[in-house]
């Protein structure tokens, strides 16, 4: 079950060039939530927006085809989405709210709708979740600091950044690649995300990452009862372009080896954490 419970699982893309053009992968995200904008399923969405900063992701509420394209594309470090949660149903006055979020974030939505201790009135307002498969996630710091280190540019010459075929990918604005082994930016990492359990954001909807897919598809899982009528209707609308997912390279089986190595690396920290501090043992002071 390391993919969680899905009801479909899918190769697409956005039949939208506009979406294409600078989403990170298959435009899913930015391809859901427009339809649902102009549908009728949504009045709003939580997205990764773009800060000052260069690749400095700011939560934001997006209300339009234009905001949610704005927001297109991964910034690899963490998003606050979930702050917005209360807010969005109260001063921006959304009913039907979607959201973007990392399979943790997609906990901490679930949660809330669970347990709406402060969030009342707001667990029935989700009309649609979107989980994004996630591995690890970066420190702004880190990010910054690894450019500088390895890309051997500044974050501001930057155009894209990916991970993906077992490497962090660095795309200048002048037209260079960097390549980096992923041994080379695990010190960058946040360690949070070593307890981290989930790849494929099981709570989600619908949840989409690259691993499976080929470059510019994505990897789509159809979650629950309410992600399924809502993909439906978008394929039935043309929103999508969608292949068969055994009938692509490399696949659901790539996504299970990856999934399973992360449970299986995190799950070992988790143990060895509680045998280090305390669980049924004496509290031991590493330093003396
Ligand atoms: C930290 C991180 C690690 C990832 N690791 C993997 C991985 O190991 N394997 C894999 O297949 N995919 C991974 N992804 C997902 C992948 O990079 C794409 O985000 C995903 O495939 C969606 O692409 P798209 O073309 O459908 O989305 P687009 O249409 O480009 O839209 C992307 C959406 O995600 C939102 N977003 C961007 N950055 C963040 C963020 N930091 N937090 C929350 N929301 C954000 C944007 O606002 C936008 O709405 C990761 C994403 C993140 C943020
Ligand atoms: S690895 Fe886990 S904890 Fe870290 S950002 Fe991704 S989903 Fe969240």
């Amino acid at each position: 079950m390391v993919l969680g419970n899905y009801k479909q699982a899918v190769a697409a893309r956005s039949t939208d060039p506009d979406i294409l053009r600078k989403s990170q992968d298959g435009g899913i995200v930015t391809q859901l939530f427009a339809y649902a904008l102009d549908a009728g399923i949504i009045d709003g969405a939580i997205v990764a927006g773009q800060s000052d900063e260069p690749f400095k992701p700011e939560p934001m509420v997006a209300t339009t085809r234009e905001e949610l394209l704005a927001a297109r594309g991964t910034r690899y470090s963490i998003s606050p989405n979930m702050s917005l949660i209360k807010e969005v149903t109260r001063s921006y006055g959304l009913d039907k709210v979607g959201v973007v979020g990392t399979p943790c974030q997609m906990q901490a939505l679930r949660k809330g709708q669970l347990y709406p201790v402060g969030l009342r009135d707001v667990a029935d307002k989700i009309a649609l979740a979107v989980g994004i498969f996630c591995m690890e996630n970066f420190p702004y710091q880190g990010i910054l600091q690894l450019v500088e280190d390895h890309g051997a540019t500044a974050l501001e010459n930057v155009s894209k950044l990916d991970i993906g075929k077992g490497k962090f990918w660095i795309y200048t604005e002048r037209g260079a690649t960097v390549q980096l082994p992923l041994k080379v930016t695990h010190k960058y990492e946040q360690p949070g995300c070593h307890v981290c359990l989930d790849y494929v954001a099981n709570l989600a909807d619908i949840s989409t990452g690259s691993v499976g897919t080929p470059d510019g598809w994505s990897t789509v899982f159809v979650r629950s009862a309410k992600g399924d009528d809502i993909w439906a209707k978008a394929i039935a609308a043309g929103a999508f372009e969608t292949k068969p997912i055994d009938s692509v390279k490399p696949g659901l089986e790539l996504v299970t080896k990856l999934a399973t190595e992360k449970i299986t690396k995190n799950q070992k920290y988790l143990e060895s954490r509680a045998t280090e501090y305390g669980v049924g043992k004496a509290l031991r002071n590493p330093y003396i």
